[in-house]
């Protein structure tokens, strides 16, 4: 895994602090110390690594599993944020990255059920 600090990815698409290629992570240069964002990208090396030959192809081509891969992802910077920031509340912080998700990532998917998704990501990681 490698970190590399550029806004090259931010300028071709809006929306975006970071983005993960394979094993390797772009990030915005302000936000190389949010390590919760670190922490997300960290989640699709692992997806990627899961299936280095289909991450791409379902990331982009399926609804399904770019919504799955990226409620994990969401859900482990939660935990992060839960973690290491006392005044963090889970429902905020669950009810912003699903309106993210709803934004950002081209899904034909309802709010509701972008928050559903991710709360069950999130519980999955709890109990595992
Ligand atoms: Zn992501």
């Amino acid at each position: 895994m490698k970190i590399i600090k550029t806004n090259l990815f931010s300028k071709i698409i809006s929306g975006n602090n970071a983005i993960t290629i394979g094993t390797i992570i772009f990030i915005k240069p302000e936000l190389v110390d949010r390590q919760d964002i670190i922490e997300h990208e960290k989640v699709h090396v692992a997806q990627f690594k899961r299936q280095p030959f289909t991450f791409w192809l379902r990331y982009i081509f399926s609804d399904k599993w770019r919504l799955r891969y990226e409620c994990e992802a969401f859900a482990t910077q939660i935990r992060y944020l839960i973690s290491h920031d006392y005044n963090a509340d889970l429902t905020s912080l669950i009810d912003r990255f699903a309106n993210d998700i709803a934004t950002y990532y081209r899904l034909p998917y309802s709010l509701a059920e972008i928050r559903a998704e991710l709360v069950k990501a999130y519980r999955r990681l709890s109990n595992g």
